[in-house]
Order: C-alpha cells, then sequence, then structure tokens
C-alpha cells in the first residue's frame, strides 16, 4: 500500500469510522464521498459499534503471496449492533469451530508488511468474543 493511501485511511485502521449520510441517515462503511443510498455529499464521520455477529462467512485455503503463512483463514460478513454490515478477516479461531450467528468484536492487528521508511500498518479484524 502506498504511503498516501495509508494515510489518507488511517482513521479507519485504529477505530472503525463510517459515515452518516444527514439526507437518509443511512450509516455505511467504508467511508465514501457521497452516499451509496441517496447521492447526497453531506456526511459526517460515524464510529462504528465494535461488536456484531458473524452472518456468514468463507474459508480461504489458497491465498496471495503474502498471505501463505496464514492459511487457511476465515474472512466473514459481520453485522454490527448498528446493522452495518462488513466484510473482514475473522481471527483466533479454528476454522473448524467457526459459525453462522457467532458474536465477534473488533481487534487492530498489525500487518506483516511494512511501508517503506518501516512505517508499520494495522488493519481490523474481527475475533470470537470470550465468554
Ligand atoms: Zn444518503
Amino acid at each position: 500500500m502506498a504511503t498516501s493511501a495509508y494515510w489518507r485511511t488511517r482513521l479507519q485502521r485504529y477505530r472503525l469510522m463510517g459515515n452518516k449520510c444527514s439526507t437518509c441517515n443511512k450509516i455505511f462503511f467504508p467511508p465514501r464521498l457521497v452516499c451509496p443510498y441517496c447521492g447526497s455529499v453531506k456526511l459526517s464521520e460515524s464510529k462504528l459499534p465494535e461488536r456484531g455477529r458473524l452472518v456468514d462467512y468463507t474459508v480461504v485455503y489458497s491465498a496471495p503471496e503474502c498471505y501463505e503463512t496464514v492459511i487457511p483463514y476465515v474472512v466473514g460478513l459481520v453485522e454490527l449492533e448498528n446493522g452495518v454490515k462488513i466484510v473482514a478477516p475473522i481471527t483466533d479461531v479454528d476454522v473448524n469451530e467457526v459459525e453462522e450467528g457467532m458474536e465477534v468484536e473488533l481487534t487492530i492487528r498489525r500487518l506483516p508488511e511494512q511501508l517503506e521508511g518501516g512505517m508499520i500498518c494495522y488493519t481490523y479484524k474481527f475475533r470470537p468474543v470470550i465468554k
């Protein structure tokens, strides 16, 4: 990832930030310049809930080069507590124990690669809620 792209999206990396549309009141993720529901540009930042439910998932057995060391891994569709849906990696779970409907929470993780200049990158994932 280029440094400029990393900088533009930095807020999303440390917290889960979406947008709220002032015209139709919908909340969405990832943030955009134009509301995908009504086309309005009257948007504000909206911090998203950090807990949700896994509504669907897939187990990835074949991965791009830099992810080969972590296959198999799980990519899930998470419905947050406010109804916003996010596609994200699911971590800290055995691929044989993952199931639809499981409660998950946000976790911020360091990416294996670094940017030029040694900048360390972080991204979001979800993990099962330990009860
Ligand atoms: Zn809208």
